[in-house]
């Protein structure tokens, strides 16, 4: 199996270390066919992308585009769930420009002013430390995140049951329904290979994200690829596989 694609990287725009060209050169010198820019979603109090830069992005992969013909680039955006609610944190401004959007939950989205919202971030945060809390956070994870697919066209959900747990199934059963794809990330240890079982009962699709921080770590899928062979995922399942000739 070989991966041509890397819809997960991160630039200069967040907190990444590298331009958007550096991590294109890196994407060509590993031989991948597209690259998506997917920097953290403007809600993300810390390392999120100011908003009002999201056109020079676009600007400069429309650029990039002209200058490497061999390879396809694509104006991504790594958006928080910021409600349980299925609010993101993308506009119609930014909707419009983007090639493909994908959506994760992370600690540090700023939390909009509703009980629940604060309720939902304080579950996963603690959700480590009681059984009882477990569960709570995964049911308000889980109807945020099948909210959120009923609201926006996803592309993907980037390392499901990564910093907050959820039911995988139902998560997975609405995906399949709306075409969202579930990521298996090289960099979080979501999906595991027993949630890839799971998922694997419904149709839902997968891709693998490098999650690169630095251009380095573009297109570096060792650690999930392996996930994905050990849990049988057949490679017409995922979005950014082909069989290797
Ligand atoms: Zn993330
Ligand atoms: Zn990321």
């Amino acid at each position: 199996m070989k991966i041509i694609a890397d819809y997960h990287t991160h630039t200069t725009f967040s907190h990444g270390s590298g331009s958007i060209e550096d991590n294109v050169k890196a994407a060509i010198s590993k031989g991948l066919k597209t690259i998506a820019i997917s920097d953290h979603g403007p809600g993300h109090a810390f390392y999120g992308i100011k908003k009002s830069r999201y056109k020079e992005m676009r600007e400069e992969i429309d650029r990039l585009n002209e200058l490497y013909p061999d390879i396809q680039i694509l104006l991504g955006l790594e958006a928080n769930f910021m409600s349980v609610d299925g609010t993101i944190d993308v506009d119609d401004d930014m909707l419009e420009i983007a090639d493909i959007i994908m959506c994760g939950y992370h600690f540090g989205s700023s939390p909009r002013k509703l009980l629940m919202d604060l309720k939902m971030h304080a579950y996963a945060i603690l959700s480590k430390h009681s059984k009882g809390i477990y569960e709570k956070s995964k049911k308000l994870n889980t109807i945020m995140l099948i909210n959120a697919m009923n609201r926006y066209d996803l592309t993907a959900i980037t390392h499901p049951g990564a910093k907050g747990p959820i039911d995988v199934l139902a998560v997975a059963k609405v995906a399949s329904e709306k075409n969202v794809a579930l990521e298996v990330n090289a960099k979080h240890g979501h999906l595991t290979v027993e949630e890839i079982k799971i998922a694997l009962q419904t149709d839902v699709k997968f891709i693998l994200g490098s999650d690169a921080h630095d251009p380095e770590n573009v297109g570096v899928f060792t650690e999930s690829l392996n996930r994905c062979l050990e849990a049988g995922i057949p490679i017409s399942r995922i979005l950014n596989a082909e069989e290797a000739s």
